[in-house]
């Protein structure tokens, strides 16, 4: 086989997805009930009884070192039917940041994860705004419905109303939420029924049974079931891959991912209908064939906090070509070659050696000093992917050095985590240079933030929360008015956005109205 033809192949096999949640939805729970159902399955079907949890886990290790892939907490890589699924991980929690926002621009499609009794949520509506603007295929997954929750109908109906996008389901619950029975199949018209296996076992009991039978064992929710569902495909509401694929709808499937159930039906729907890689878009447009030469992209970063192992770990998720560890890319912010050999050797340990990665696949590059999220690696034929999208920040903090005489080494590591992506960083005139704003997603880029100022670049600093809730993107007419109100001002993204900050919705609503239509823009998306 050819290179290109290698590749083509290799792409083709591929899905590249993450999960979308409001933390405590079960995205940890569904996670590794995919990577261990499809481990399952790949072990020709066997059934792991109860106390197989770690044995799957050191398999995966074993598996790592036979075949030079590797298994991060960034990524998670696995098998099913000859399909390669690439998972990456969104942080949520705590760990919520402008990185959770970033693994979104490195994806192919995203799953959409619910709690049946809470529906949508603040942090899966900010999700899904990121992969809206991408234009990004969303399937939707309404988990826990084993426990009492909403009707199915209204929570469709929720997602149709509140995302604009029109759900199909894939299949529908038979039971209500709280009395998880099983999904009709609509490619037989049956019922798949599900069975809690005990102790923690990584495969649901599934039976499949028809209609008839179905009405015989669960009479009137088999009845309601399928008139719901009839209902929704009979007005539309069917799954259509071009309508999923230009985002307009989204799948929708039932599952409790605490009892397997429904997750053997969800990893069917990624390998069916999540898209493969397809061509990438460069800065001018102009889409990189996934069988061209190699190129990638950094879409996250990672500093060890440890002062004694100033480790920097890039995140690349493979656009087009074949990644061979051991070549010399290009890296196209500097021009300067990036030896991917030299860095494994050095730092690499086992579990974070690649051997050989396809387009859709996640590299994680040690000693990568030079990179930043955003920058473009590439063999032979040059490209520069779009810059990462900043988002819309929400947490806002005044720095200063802690001692005046360290004020240069301030200013240069303010200046480098402001590169690095880790922080945006605010300016303006009336603070001076020396009191520059921090804006992040998730107060946890704080934290990062001081302890890389104190340990990397000797400055210790202090931090003043400020009290701004709402964050805008306006126009240089639109200052002196901002400006001149209390609870208000305005400040200079180092991109050279105009942001601003208002001490909550009400009294940016007041100072809207004295100012032009259109002076206050979203900073991100369509909010
Ligand atoms: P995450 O914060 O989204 O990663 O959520 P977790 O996976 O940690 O789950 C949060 C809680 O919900 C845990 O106690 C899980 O055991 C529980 N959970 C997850 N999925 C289900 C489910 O399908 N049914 C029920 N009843 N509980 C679930």
């Amino acid at each position: 086989m050819t290179l290109d033809a290698d590749v083509a192949a290799q792409t083709a096999r591929r899905r590249t997805f993450a999960v979308i949640s409001h933390p405590d939805a079960g995205k940890s729970t569904l996670t590794e009930a995919l990577a261990l159902h499809a481990h399952a399955i790949a072990e020709a079907g066997a059934v792991h009884g109860k106390g197989s949890r770690r044995g799957v886990v050191s398999d995966w290790l074993d598996m790592e070192q036979a075949r030079g892939i590797s298994i991060t907490s960034a990524a998670l890589q696995f098998t099913v039917d000859d399909v390669v699924l690439n998972l990456l991980d969104t942080p949520g929690h705590a760990d919520f940041s402008e990185d959770t926002y970033r693994v979104l621009a490195a994806v192919d499609c995203a799953v959409m994860l619910l709690d049946a009794a809470k529906g949508l949520e603040p942090q899966t509506l900010k999700l899904f705004e990121a992969c809206r603007v991408r234009g990004t295929p969303v399937i939707t997954v309404i988990n826990k419905w084993d426990r009492p929750g909403q009707e199915p109908l209204a929570l469709l109906d929720e997602i149709e109303e509140r995302l604009g996008i029109v759900p199909t389901p894939v299949n529908w619950p038979v039971g209500i939420a709280g009395d998880f029975r099983g999904v009709i199949d609509p490619t037989t018209g049956g019922m798949t029924q599900f069975t809690r296996t005990p102790g923690g076992a990584t495969l649901a009991g599934r039976e499949s049974i028809d209609a008839d039978e179905a009405a015989r064992r669960h009479g009137p929710d088999w009845t309601q079931a399928v008139e719901e569902f009839e209902l929704l495909t009979s007005s539309g509401q069917s799954h259509d891959q071009d309508t999923f694929l230009a985002a307009r709808t989204t799948p929708v499937l039932f599952a409790a991912a605490v009892l397997n159930f429904g997750v053997a039906e969800l990893l069917d729907a990624v390998t069916t209908m999540a898209p493969p890689p397809g061509p990438w878009t460069d800065v001018e447009g102009r889409p990189r064939p996934v069988d061209g030469p190699f190129s990638g992209f950094v879409f996250k970063v990672q500093t060890g906090m440890d002062r004694a192992h100033r480790d920097r770990l890039a995140f690349m998720r493979v656009c087009s070509g074949r990644f061979e560890r051991g070549s010399v890319l290009t890296h196209a912010a500097s021009g300067r070659p990036f030896q991917t050999k030299y860095a494994q050797s050095v730092f690499g340990r086992e579990r974070e050696t690649i051997d050989e990665a396809y387009p859709g696949d996640v590299v994680g590059l040690v000693n990568a000093q030079s990179l930043n999220v955003g920058d473009t690696l590439y063999a032979e034929d040059k490209v520069t992917f779009p810059p990462l999208p900043r988002f819309a920040p929400e947490h806002f903090a005044v720095v200063r050095p802690r001692d005046t005489g360290r004020s240069k080494q301030f200013r240069r590591g303010i200046q480098m985590l402001d590169q690095e992506g880790v922080v945006q960083v605010l300016v303006s005139d009336r603070r001076g240079a020396q009191s520059p704003v921090l804006a992040a997603v998730g107060p946890m880029q704080f934290e990062v933030a001081t302890h890389r100022l104190e340990h990397e670049f000797n400055a210790q600093s202090v931090l003043e929360p400020l009290g701004y809730a709402e964050a805008r993107r306006t126009t240089r007419a639109a200052v002196p008015t901002i400006d001149a109100k209390h609870g208000a001002e305005v400040l200079e993204r180092t991109d050279g956005t105009l942001v601003a900050l208002f001490s909550d919705r009400w009294r940016m609503g007041t100072i809207a109205a004295d100012l032009p239509e259109g002076s206050l823009l979203p900073l991100f998306g369509t909010e």
